[in-house]
Formats: C-alpha cells, sequence, structure tokens
C-alpha cells in the first residue's frame, strides 16, 4: 500500500501583481481565473490593497465568493489611493514597506505571482530570497499569463547552469499558465529548505 502524499492546507493566499492592467487581456483573464480557483476553494485573498490594475481584477472578483479579502497598504500609498474605489474587506494601513511585507508574508500560507511591473517583481525576488534563506517555508507559484514571466524563468535557469541559484531552489517555484492547476499543484509541493549553505 501506498501513502498518499500530503497536501498542505491554503487558507490565505498572498498575491502579488501588477498595479496596471497590462497591454494584453490575457493579464485580467488570468487574473480573473485565479480569482474563480481561489473563491471555488474558499480561499482567502492577501494583496497589496487598492483597486488599481490587476490588483484591482482580482479583489474585486474575489467579492462574488464571499471570500475575505484583506489589503495591507503602507501609509504613503494609502493616501495616494484612497479615493479609488477599493473591494477589501479589511484594510491595514502599516507605517512602511518593510511592515507591509511582514504583515503579508506572516499571513499567507503560500504566494502566487501574476504579472505584474517592477513592485510586482522586486515582492517575488524577495520572498523567494526569503524561502532559500529560510525566513518561511512557504510554497510560490507563479502565473505565467501569456507567457509573460518566460524570460524571467529563462533567466533564473541561466543562474542555475552559472551556479548562482540552486537547482533545487529553482524547482521549488511551482510554474503554470492555468489558475486551477496551480493552486493545485502549490498544495502539493515540497518545500526543503534552507539548503545547505556553502560557506
Ligand atoms: P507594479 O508591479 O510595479 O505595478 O507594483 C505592484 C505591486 O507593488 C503590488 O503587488 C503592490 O504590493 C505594490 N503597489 C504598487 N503600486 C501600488 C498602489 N498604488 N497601491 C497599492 N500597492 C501598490
Amino acid at each position: 500500500m501506498y501513502a498518499r502524499a500530503m497536501k498542505r492546507i491554503i487558507k490565505n493566499l498572498c498575491v502579488f501583481c501588477g498595479s496596471s492592467n497590462g497591454a494584453h487581456p490575457i493579464y485580467q483573464t488570468g487574473a480573473k481565473e485565479l480569482a474563480r480557483a481561489m473563491g471555488e476553494r474558499s480561499i482567502n485573498l492577501i494583496y497589496g490593497g487598492g483597486g488599481l490594475g490587476l490588483m484591482g481584477v482580482l479583489a474585486k472578483d474575489l467579492k462574488s465568493y464571499g471570500v475575505k479579502v484583506t489589503g495591507v497598504i503602507p501609509e504613503l500609498l494609502y493616501h495616494l489611493v484612497k479615493e479609488v474605489e477599493s473591494d477589501e474587506d479589511e484594510l491595514i494601513v502599516v507605517p512602511n514597506m518593510h511592515e507591509r511585507k511582514a504583515e503579508m508574508y506572516e499571513r499567507a500560507d503560500a504566494f502566487i505571482v501574476l504579472p505584474g511591473g517592477i513592485g510586482t517583481l522586486e515582492e517575488f525576488l524577495e520572498v523567494f530570497t526569503w524561502l532559500q534563506l529560510g525566513y518561511h517555508h512557504k510554497p510560490i507559484g507563479i502565473l505565467n499569463s501569456g507567457g509573460y514571466y518566460n524570460k524571467l524563468l529563462s533567466f533564473l535557469e541561466e543562474s542555475v547552469a552559472t551556479g548562482f541559484l540552486k537547482e533545487a531552489m529553482y524547482k521549488t517555484l511551482v510554474v503554470s499558465q492555468e489558475a486551477e492547476s496551480l493552486i493545485e499543484e502549490l498544495k502539493k509541493v515540497e518545500i526543503k529548505v534552507p539548503l545547505k549553505i556553502d560557506l
């Protein structure tokens, strides 16, 4: 008899995504598909707050599923976006970006990265780095809508090939163009970090 693979429970998902919609409708479609996949599984959202871009698309669509939407926003951004209509059940205003990220990372069971700009990229690379160092053991998924992240993934493969990124670390990333399978894979992926650090 085979033991059944353990599935992690994902109740709260932190999503990083663009504060813009992107130039192609496929990115909004991806955000909507993620909202549906989360809603059908009663997964709550932790995100950056505000109703802008893909962040707004995701939060708005999730509202109809009755799951909890929590925004975590630093004071500076809050004053810029407070007039924009948004869909949080809870909006946590924190003093700065460092506290925002600590709050988001703490509350999440897993992370998903949607297409976005440098803000999204920074959040992805930081949370991936924290995983590498063992500050958390939560899985990271990339929703590669329209192949948006192909070049980043090629770059990370190049980092593995050139000896700057451990292959086992790279393999912790779950990548899919399809939201439902991405969530299901995140439940299953095994995270064994920190990897041994060579001094
Ligand atoms: P970007 O990918 O450059 O559009 O930045 C998006 C990421 O940065 C989001 O995941 C947010 O955490 C943060 N961010 C950028 N702009 C805003 C904003 N106006 N309101 C809230 N968060 C923002």
